[in-house]
């Protein structure tokens, strides 16, 4: 492993940050006046400060956003012409690529060349794979009884929500902006707190790109304050949020009085069950994947890695040996592999989990304590030995910490992998095209990949069974999400 050097800071040196909030199309201070800090989780030093909107600030903002919905040249914009603005968009990221791809390692910890060859084309591609959408949300004619004409009208459901957290912080802001816009909602949208300043960057560039006034609205601050006034907010129709299964859960509970409706993305303890007729090399590869990309802080990181007893000891040697080739350090240094996490919080959490591991009996076979001195860095930690019981088998880490579990045959691993309160992903891997397919068709989970791990595509829903959340992302049933159903009948006699 290499040392910790000191992040270089690019983004910091080429430009002043956008710290205000976005309401009706103006950069505003919080009217409270109050700010809070956004830190550096590679050096620990503050960046800038950033405007902390509260419950006042979401209400001006609503109603920004319900005007904008209502009258101005929003409604009466043309749905193509709608794409033409997400496609400019994109555009205009693309064309900045560089400088936010810097924004974003800066503000989150997470190495250049993720955020650069990963979260960014990603983003890129999310708005215009829903650009092409924005013209093709239509409605049916429906055969009815009697002399009526019937058909269906799909329309935007108003004012949006959009709750976001900060372990990709520009994908989310492209995942929740790209159905919404296309269908023609006006959006207010809450960063997290750990990771405003990307997503005050992507506004200052819709605005270039020509969303009228009040169509986006940004208000950076707490969840406690500003996330609540959001959710119980009477002006706004739909929240979506991505975040921990607890604060969902309260999501849910609040937004019921007004009957919002509500699509949620959680947590997980995803299984990524290998089989011993595996390609191991593949099986490996895709385990360090599932688990460690972006310090593990991962929805659907695959954090229950269960491996068929044969080929049990290989698997755990040859993981504890590629954790040791992972390159620490320096975000901003493009061989780096592995960042910060994103706050201290976030980092003393996982070392909690790291305790308890060991403290349960785990075998930590490498890793297991903090990089360096200076910055958030945990080294790649993998537990072998792990019982189904341990807290770090049944509690989301959300860590660069991988669980290595035993099974003998198939009935038995697709019920322990069943055997959690989350459903958001798991992965099979095996050269048995049969067990393969039997195996994703068993496992209650709202994405199965087999023989490969985070593969994403802004075509492909996302989205989690049972605590791991309500609702898909992406692809063509998102839309769904920002739509109300209309159905007209016409008398034809
Ligand atoms: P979190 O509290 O759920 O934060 C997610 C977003 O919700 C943030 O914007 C947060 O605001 C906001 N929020 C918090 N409380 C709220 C409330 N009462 N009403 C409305 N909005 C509220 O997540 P976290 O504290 O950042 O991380 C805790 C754990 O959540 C992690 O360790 C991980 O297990 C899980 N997590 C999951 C995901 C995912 O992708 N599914 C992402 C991040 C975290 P703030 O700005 O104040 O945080
Ligand atoms: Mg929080």
């Amino acid at each position: 492993m290499a040392t910790a050097t000191k992040p270089r800071r690019k983004a910091e040196a080429t430009r002043s940050f956008q710290t205000r909030m976005l309401i009706d199309g103006q950069w505003r201070d919080s009217q409270s006046g109050k700010t809070f800090a956004t830190i550096n989780p590679a050096t620990e030093e503050v960046i800038t400060e950033v405007a902390e909107g509260d419950a006042a600030d979401i209400d001006l903002a609503v109603q920004a956003a319900r005007k904008a919905f209502e009258s101005g040249p929003w409604p009466k914009t043309d749905a193509r012409d709608r794409g033409r603005l997400l496609n400019k968009l994109a555009d205009l990221i693309e064309s900045r690529i560089d400088e936010l791809a810097e924004l974003e390692t800066l503000d989150n910890g997470k190495p250049i060349s993720e955020s650069r060859h990963g979260d960014l084309p990603l983003v890129i591609d999310c708005l215009r794979y829903y650009a092409g959408w924005a013209d093709k949300i239509h409605g049916q004619t429906i055969p009815v009884r009697g002399r009526y004409f019937c058909y269906t009208r799909r329309e935007p459901v108003g004012v949006v929500g959009q709750i976001i957290p900060w372990n990709f912080p520009m994908l989310m802001v492209a995942w929740k902006w790209g159905p919404a816009l296309a269908a023609g909602c006006t959006i207010v949208m809450k960063p997290a707190e750990q990771t405003p300043l990307s997503c005050l960057r992507m506004g200052e560039l819709a605005l270039e790109a020509g969303f009228p006034p009040g169509v986006i609205n940004l208000v950076p601050g707490y969840g406690e304050t500003a996330g609540d006034a959001l959710v119980k907010h009477p002006g706004v129709d739909k929240i979506a949020f991505t975040g921990s299964t607890e604060v969902g859960r309260l999501i849910m509970r609040n937004a019921a009085d007004t009957f919002k409706r509500v699509t949620l993305e959680l947590g997980g303890k995803s299984p990524n069950i290998v089989f011993a007729d595996a390609d191991l090399d593949s099986a490996v590869n895709g385990a360090m994947l599932g688990l460690f990309l972006n310090q593990g802080q991962c929805c659907c990181a695959g954090s229950r890695l269960l491996v068929e007893e044969k080929a049990y000891d290989t698997m755990v040697e040859r993981l504890a040996a590629a954790s040791e080739k992972r390159k620490l350090g320096d975000p901003f240094d493009t061989t780096t592999e592995q960042g910060p996490q994103v706050d201290k919080t976030q980092f003393d959490k996982v070392l909690g989990y790291i305790e308890s591991g060991k403290q349960q009996g785990a075998r930590c076979v490498t890793g297991g304590e903090r990089f360096g001195s200076k910055g958030y860095f945990i080294k790649p930690t993998v537990f072998a030995d792990v019982k189904d019981e341990m807290k770090i088998a049944t509690e989301e880490i959300f860590g660069p910490v991988m669980q290595v579990l035993r099974f003998r045959d198939a009935d038995e691993v697709v019920k322990r992998a069943n055997t959690t309160d989350y459903g958001l992903a798991a992965a099979v891997w095996t050269r048995d095209i049969k067990k393969a397919h039997s195996i994703a068709q068993r496992i209650r989970a709202g994405t199965v990949w087999i023989n490969c791990y985070d593969v994403f595509d802004a075509a492909a829903p996302f989205g989690g069974y049972k605590a791991s959340g309500i609702g898909r992302e992406l692809g063509e049933t998102a839309l769904d999400n920002y739509t109300e159903l209309k159905t007209v009948t016409v008398a034809l006699e």
